[in-house]
């Protein structure tokens, strides 16, 4: 049994919160050996009283990111849990897997602008990349449940491609048996509303997520159906799947975490109850499973699981996020920080609910992307759709 020695990346948001909570919970199996905040020094200090030996980080000044990468490099930590909301991760997660550390990804925002770099990056270093979000997490759960105890895929011939890709998380790429990736959405907050109506929607109304507590940016993005966009580029990146392969379906109850479909039409799911310390446990002691406090599905109470296909027309998110992520190059990157200015625009007040993805729609048919961008190319793209989005808006 491994105990592992772990470094919170933003540790007073809720991912942060509820990885305090596994640690408590599994303390044979988890040590927290550092925690960062960005402004909310109180909140940090309180932590540390319940893990005094972790070093502790705030972000928000003039050398955050020196003080993340720090964080991120400790010699004592062996994993980095990178749950900061937006990109402000990307830098401390790099130098993770340049020191050799594994990564355990809560904020999908960096795969979806750096997913190449940052996977190269893990790949050349032989780290794991471990996937935290809920779908990713349960994917990934599916995909190691069909490999053999040799720690193979079952349908995988020996040799070069296999021996690299079992140091690694599953590879569907390499796996010729998958068929699919099935992502589940909550259908958020507006999932039944009609169209028209989504003009007037307030930020009181769209912070009301159905079945998730999450941090405010996300929760939007759950509401515009960016989140799970957002969630397909991820996986693309995650699992080295092409994005023709990555389909979205909404599922109210949030049971039903995500799926693989295989060529023999037969499909894997990943089900417990909706608390992001599931998937955060799994990400620490991977590859093994170990006895919690978590509560146990009660399939009686539970009675049904109902499954609908996404409003694509009224909810364009999905679209474009499918748009960028077969683009590829600088638009995704595009895409992610279009919405992170309108996000932050709709949470002041500052524009309406659906000026998000229009917002998103423009920036993004403004932009050429650059095929094979290199991360300056990238840092750049960011850089310029973030500026010109908060033109559009006039914020
Ligand atoms: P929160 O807003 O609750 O927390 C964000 C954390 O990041 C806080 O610790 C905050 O510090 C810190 N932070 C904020 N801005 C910066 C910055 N610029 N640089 C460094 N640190 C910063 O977010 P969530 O926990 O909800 O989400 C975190 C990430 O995890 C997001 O990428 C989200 O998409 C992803 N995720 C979240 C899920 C959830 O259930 N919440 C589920 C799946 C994915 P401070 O408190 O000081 O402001
Ligand atoms: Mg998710």
């Amino acid at each position: 049994m491994r105990k592992r020695r772990v470094v919170i990346l933003g540790a007073t948001g809720s991912i942060g919160e509820s990885a305090r909570k596994v640690a408590r919970d599994i303390p044979e199996r988890m040590e927290i050996v550092g925690m960062s905040a960005h402004s909310n020094a109180d909140k940090l200090h309180a932590a540390a009283k319940e893990f005094p030996n972790a070093k502790l980080a705030i972000s928000s000044g003039p050398d955050g990111v020196e003080r993340l990468v720090e964080l991120a490099t400790l010699p004592e930590a062996d994993l980095v849990l990178i749950a900061i909301v937006g990109t402000g991760g990307l830098r401390p997660a790099l130098a993770a897997i340049e020191a050799g550390k594994d990564i355990a990804v809560a904020s999908k925002e960096i795969l979806v602008m750096a997913g190449e770099a940052v996977m190269t990056a893990a790949r050349r270093k032989g780290v794991k990349v471990l996937p935290v979000d809920s779908e990713h997490n349960a994917i990934f759960q599916c995909l190691e449940a069909a490999k053999d105890e040799g720690g193979r895929m079952k349908d995988e011939s020996s040799g070069p491609a296999a021996q690299s890709a079992s140091s690694l998380i599953p590879h569907p790429s390499s796996f010729p048996s998958v068929r699919r990736l099935i992502l589940t959405a909550s259908g958020g907050p507006f999932r039944q509303m009609p169209a028209a109506q989504l003009a007037s929607v307030t930020v009181e109304q769209a912070l009301k997520h159905p079945t998730w507590t999450m941090g405010a940016k996300i929760t939007i993005d759950s509401a515009t159906l960016f989140n799970k966009g957002l969630e397909m580029i991820e996986a693309r990146w995650l699992f080295d799947v092409e994005m023709a392969r990555v389909e979205v379906i909404v599922h109210p109850q949030s049971i039903v975490h995500s799926m693989v479909e295989f060529i023999d039409s037969s499909v894997l799911a990943q089900l417990s109850t909706t608390d992001m310390c599931f998937p955060i446990q799994y990400a620490v002691t991977y590859p093994e499973r170990v006895p919690n406090s978590l509560p146990p599905l009660d399939f009686a109470k539970l009675a049904r699981l109902d499954f609908e296909a996404p409003r694509l027309a009224d909810f364009p998110a999905l679209t474009l996020a499918r748009e960028a992520g077969e683009t590829g190059g600088t638009l995704p990157a595009v895409l992610n920080a279009a919405n992170e200015i309108a996000v932050a625009a709709f949470l002041a007040r500052r524009c309406s609910f659906p000026a998000i993805w229009e917002t998103v729609a423009r920036v993004m048919g403004e932009h050429r992307s650059i095929a094979g961008a290199g991360l300056d190319a990238i840092l750049s793209a960011d850089s310029w759709a973030r500026t010109r989005a908060t033109e559009v808006l006039g914020v």
